[in-house]
This record gives C-alpha cells, sequence and structure tokens, in this order.
C-alpha cells in the first residue's frame, strides 16, 4: 500500500514529499506542530490538540492557514488515504519558506504538512501491563516548553539517551530538582496518602490534551489532584508514578534511574486510569473531549 503524505495542499507519495529547503522549519526550527492517536478510523481528543495548535501559531505570530473545520477534514483525508484505522497523524505548520533571515519575512505562506502512521496499540498496552523504566535528564529545553515546536533537539538528546540505558522515557530535571516532564509526555506520582501531583501548566511544560483527559477521568473517580512540582526522591518514594501522551496514553512507570517506585510493578491507580483512558479513546461518540488547558 503506497503511503501518501499532505503537503501545501497536496496529496503527495510519500517519497516525493518534500518542502522547500528555505523552509523556516528546516532553518529555524519555526514552526508547530500535533500528534493525534486514531483508533478504529476515529481521532482521539481532536478538538483539544487543534484548540492547542492555534494558541501554538498565535503565541510564535504564526498565520492560521486554515480554519480548524478545513485542518479536520486535511487530516481525515490524509488517515482515508492512508487507510490507517489504528495509528496517529502527524501534523506540522512551520511559518513558510523564504531566503533566509531571522525576522519574519513579509508575505509568506505557512507550509502544512501531514503524515499519518499505524500503530499497534497492543504494543503500547503490553508496556503499560509490565510497566517501564525511566531515567533522569537536566532539563536543557528553552523558556516556552508550553508551545509545541519543532525544536526538539533537547528531546531527542534526551531521549536517546533513555534509549541507550534501555529506559522508554527520559524524566526532565530543573536546575532545583524538581521533574518537569517527560521527553515527549507529562510527569505525574501517585503519593502515599493517593494524591496524584502533576505540574501545574505553565511555561516550562506542554500542557498535555492526554493530560487533560486523564484529570478530567481523575476527577470523576473522585482522586486528589494536586498541581505541584514534585522532586526525584519525592518520586522514588512514591506509591506509582506514570507518564501520559497521545500516543502512549497512560503507562506505569516502575523504575527510575534503576531504582524500583514503589513496589516495582505498574500500580492500582495508574492502571485504573489507563483503562479509563482506554474506554474514552475507544469511544468517538463520548459527550466529551479532552479540552486544551491553557498555561
Ligand atoms: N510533554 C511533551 C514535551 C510532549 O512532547 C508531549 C507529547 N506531545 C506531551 C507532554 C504529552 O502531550 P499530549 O498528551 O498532548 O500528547
Amino acid at each position: 500500500m503506497s503511503r501518501i503524505a499532505y503537503v501545501n495542499g497536496q496529496y503527495v507519495p510519500y517519497a516525493q514529499a518534500g518542502v522547500h529547503v528555505e523552509d523556516r522549519g528546516f532553518q529555524f526550527a519555526d514552526g508547530v506542530y500535533e500528534v493525534v492517536a486514531i483508533t478504529d478510523g476515529g481521532f482521539v481528543d481532536l478538538e483539544g490538540h487543534l484548540a492547542r495548535l492555534e494558541r501554538s501559531l498565535d503565541e510564535l505570530r504564526i498565520e492560521r492557514p486554515m480554519t480548524r473545520a478545513a485542518l479536520s477534514v486535511v487530516l481525515r483525508e490524509t488517515v482515508r488515504r492512508n487507510r490507517v484505522r489504528n495509528g496517529s497523524i502527524y501534523l506540522q505548520i512551520t511559518r513558510g519558506a523564504a531566503k533566509r533571515e531571522f525576522a519574519f519575512p513579509a508575505g509568506i505562506a505557512p507550509t502544512v504538512v501531514a503524515i499519518a502512521r499505524h500503530l499497534d496499540w497492543n504494543k503500547a498496552a503490553a508496556n503499560a501491563a509490565r510497566g517501564v523504566p525511566a531515567i533522569t535528564q537536566p532539563d536543557i529545553r528553552w523558556g516556552r516548553c508550553d508551545i509545541k515546536t519543532v525544536g526538539l533537539l533537547p528531546a531527542a538528546l534526551a531521549k536517546q539517551a533513555a534509549k541507550e540505558a534501555g529506559a522508554y522515557e527520559a524524566w526532565l530535571v530543573d536546575e532545583k530538582g524538581f521533574v518537569t516532564e517527560g521527553s515527549s509526555s507529562n510527569a505525574w506520582i501517585v503519593t502515599k496518602e493517593n494524591v496524584l501531583v502533576t505540574r501545574a501548566p505553565t511555561t516550562e511544560i506542554l500542557s498535555g490534551i492526554t493530560r487533560a483527559a486523564v484529570l478530567e477521568l481523575a476527577k470523576r473517580e473522585g482522586l486528589k489532584v494536586e498541581f505541584r512540582p514534585f522532586t526525584v526522591a519525592e518520586a522514588l518514594a512514591a506509591k506509582e508514578a506514570f507518564v501520559s501522551s497521545a500516543t502512549s496514553y497512560v503507562i506505569p512507570v516502575v523504575t527510575l534511574d534503576g531504582k524500583p517506585i514503589g513496589n516495582g510493578g505498574p500500580g492500582v491507580v495508574a492502571s485504573r486510569l489507563r483503562g479509563l483512558y482506554e474506554t474514552h479513546a475507544a469511544n468517538h461518540s463520548s459527550d466529551w473531549q479532552a479540552p486544551f488547558i491553557s498555561p
């Protein structure tokens, strides 16, 4: 089956899909993106992802290339042409292509790219059933982590370190010793008192759409949530830890830097939240979608 990518108004074969050499996404990481999960042919929390995308664009003063409805049509068509039933869609918008200069060039149109991928959700479920190892890495990112930019080099370096250590994710630690988030996920702990702790949505983290859904599900379960930073020591002393993201859903973290968290296995709270999230993700006609929680 040939793979098709959407590039600036056209659906083109993957092998021939390209943007200009002077695209500002390529030269300056001057662009933003979203990743949305697809289950049984439907998007998970699409509205929240599109709301966050619009905010990312607005924060960088990149022109919105089309309406939310038009963008949804492009995403759906890309998924349809690739016959993806279960997977994810990657959407990237850059400021556009122009002769290289740092300041914004006038009169250029944004570059829009969409790529659909197949994903085996059973693999994520197997990871969740086992629980995964994480390591810590210094958070060397910039001051606007709330904007979902394609400037992902610090995240790529952290993820590579995790891979080399045999870990699933790297938890990023700020200068004061507090965990900010994962390299591509939000970080959570469950205290001995059964309180969920995750950092407040500020400029230091990306406000996850999955996180917003998990917060809603936790609220419905009557769980207490505290929005505050936690240290690595607090995570190691916690009963449970987990990550959330569009393509991981909820995955329990069972070791940090090789040391067990809780009893060293997936915790009951994380496993319960994963189950609830799986149901939410499968239910496209659900009466609610996770919102984007603006910092
Ligand atoms: N933080 C970072 C740094 C991420 O890259 C991601 C994944 N895009 C997340 C958190 C989780 O966000 P979401 O639940 O919207 O996928």
